[in-house]
């Protein structure tokens, strides 16, 4: 195992972990300086410039357990980063020994194709490699964020109307605890922690695998169609009203971006894993609307509707802002902000991102996931984002950060209190607080008994203390 110290280290803490076979490396100014930049880009967001205490990579169990020992008789807090999407960046706060899972991203399907085991740093793409072409589970709609961190938050994509949201899917998981010792957290086994992994976020321990169930599907239809800003409002409430009709069989993956024409349009991705004809007919209606430019349809695996070439809208390093709103329906008013708010798009690599919720997850119960929030509903993502570095702290990035603020702000009134987790920043944590409402008191009560020194304390989802 090596360690990256980001600063003059912690000697004491750096001492033990050489002894016990982590060899720290000489926090010489020039290795520090090529390992932070080495280290920023490592994460998704290149606003984040905070730096954390060291990072250790740890292929195993083992190596975490050690991590963990001496982290704790040292004070020092701990942190996982795996596909490093969190848009707050927040385990590379500089008071923490991070624990990178990069490698730890094997998968295995069961024999009878029922279930997939992940290793906890494995990504949406290595778990699409894995699958059985006819097998599916619900992930994410980016190859490159991390299954674990997805799911623990809760987990939103294409597939959550039918199957759930990836914490649905979750069977169960084998966690290091905190004190070093390893849980399997299942129905059978520790229910409760289980229960808390299911969207409860990120401080119970760390994951190094997790069970998901696998569903059989072997094709779904799928498109994605653009529009002028001018036919918006209108498609917006159609689509609203497709999804008020399908509601377990159909998803609208929504939102607005610029094309390559330099206009800022709307773009609607059906999908479909119902009865055929009746799928054929709800994107033939899609394609027909005035002004549609079909940028492609058809039937396809699940696993063939992403794509390498796509995942590059989303590079690496840039630099993003990304307030959320959660909306119950796009009705009128709702459309008209929307609308509005692409209309003032700062930056042709800024976008409006819609994640719709209905169908099967509405009707798991409130309580049986630490997962609330189970009636329809849409996350609206605002993402502001901007390539150049210098434009950060100076007035070009103040503009595209006001945009998204903007719009946040505009989408409040009409928006249910809370918010998703997974994307919350660690200043909104009433908002966490909100979101969780019955979910919270079960929640503080696991993490008291999992980590009790909170030596996880920048976990996404983090509750503030009880009033
Ligand atoms: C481009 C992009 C696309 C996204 N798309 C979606 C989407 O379609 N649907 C959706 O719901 N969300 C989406 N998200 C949000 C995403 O789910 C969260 O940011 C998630 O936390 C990322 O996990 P990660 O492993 O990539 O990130 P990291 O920053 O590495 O980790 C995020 C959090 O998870 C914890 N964690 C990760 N692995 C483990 C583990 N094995 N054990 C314990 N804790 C762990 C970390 O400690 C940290 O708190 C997206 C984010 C981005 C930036």
């Amino acid at each position: 195992m090596a360690v990256m110290p980001q600063e003059p280290a912690d000697q004491p803490l750096f001492t033990a972990l050489a002894a016990h076979g982590v060899s720290a490396m000489p926090p010489a100014t020039a290795a520090r300086d090529g390992e932070s930049r080495a280290l920023t880009r490592a994460l998704f967001n290149g606003a984040v410039r905070s730096l954390p205490l060291a990072v250790v990579p740890c292929a195993d169990e083992a190596a975490i357990r050690t991590v963990l020992r001496l982290a704790t008789d040292h004070g020092t807090s701990v942190a996982v980063c795996a596909g490093g999407h969190d848009l707050s960046g927040r385990s590379f706060n500089p008071e923490n020994l991070v624990l990178d899972l990069g490698s730890l991203n094997n998968t295995h399907v069961d024999p009878a194709c029922d279930e997939v085991t992940l290793g906890g740093g494995a990504l949406t793409r290595d778990l699409l490699a894995a699958l059985p072409e006819d097998r599916v589970t619900a992930t994410g709609t980016v190859l490159t964020v991390g299954m674990t961190g997805a799911t623990l938050g809760g987990g939103y994509g294409r597939l959550t109307p039918g199957f759930g949201l990836s914490a649905d899917c979750l069977v169960r998981a084998r966690v290091v605890l905190a004190d070093g010792s390893v849980v399997v957290a299942s129905e059978a086994e520790d229910a409760d922690l289980l229960w808390a992994l299911r969207g409860g976020g990120t401080g119970f321990g760390v994951v190094t695998a997790m069970t998901m169930a696998l569903h059989t599907l072997p094709r779904v239809l799928s498109a994605m169609i653009l529009y002028p800003l001018s036919e918006a409002g209108s498609l917006l409430l159609a689509a609203q009203d497709l999804i008020d009709r399908h509601p377990d069989a159909l998803s609208l993956f929504t939102g607005f971006m610029t094309a390559p024409t330099g206009d800022v349009m709307l773009f609607v991705a059906p999908m479909w894993w119902g009865d055929g004809p009746a799928g054929e007919r709800v994107v033939d209606d899609l394609t027909r609307r005035p002004g549609a430019f079909v940028l492609e349809t058809g039937w396809r695996p699940y696993r063939a509707t992403f794509s390498e070439e796509s995942e590059k809208a989303w590079p690496k390093g840039r630099y993003y802002h990304l307030p959320t709103r959660t909306v119950r329906r796009i009705d009128g008013h709702v459309a008209e902000i929307l609308v509005a708010g692409a209309r003032g798009m700062t930056s042709p690599n800024s976008a409006i991102v819609l994640h719709d919720f209905h169908g099967v997850p509405t009707r798991i119960a409130s309580g049986a996931t630490a997962f609330p929030l189970r009636e329809d509903h849409f996350v609206v993502e605002i993402i502001a984002a901007w390539d150049d570095p210098t434009a950060e702290l100076a007035a070009d990035g103040l503009r595209h950060r006001a945009w998204a603020d903007d719009l946040s702000g505009a989408l409040a009134s009409v928006s249910i209190p809370g918010g998703y987790v997974n994307l919350l920043p660690p200043d909104e944590a009433e908002r966490v607080r909100l979101f969780y409402g019955p979910s919270a008191d079960r929640l503080r009560a696991t993490k008291r008994r999992v980590d009790p020194h909170d030596l996880f304390r920048s976990a996404i989802g983090r509750l503030p203390a009880a009033r």
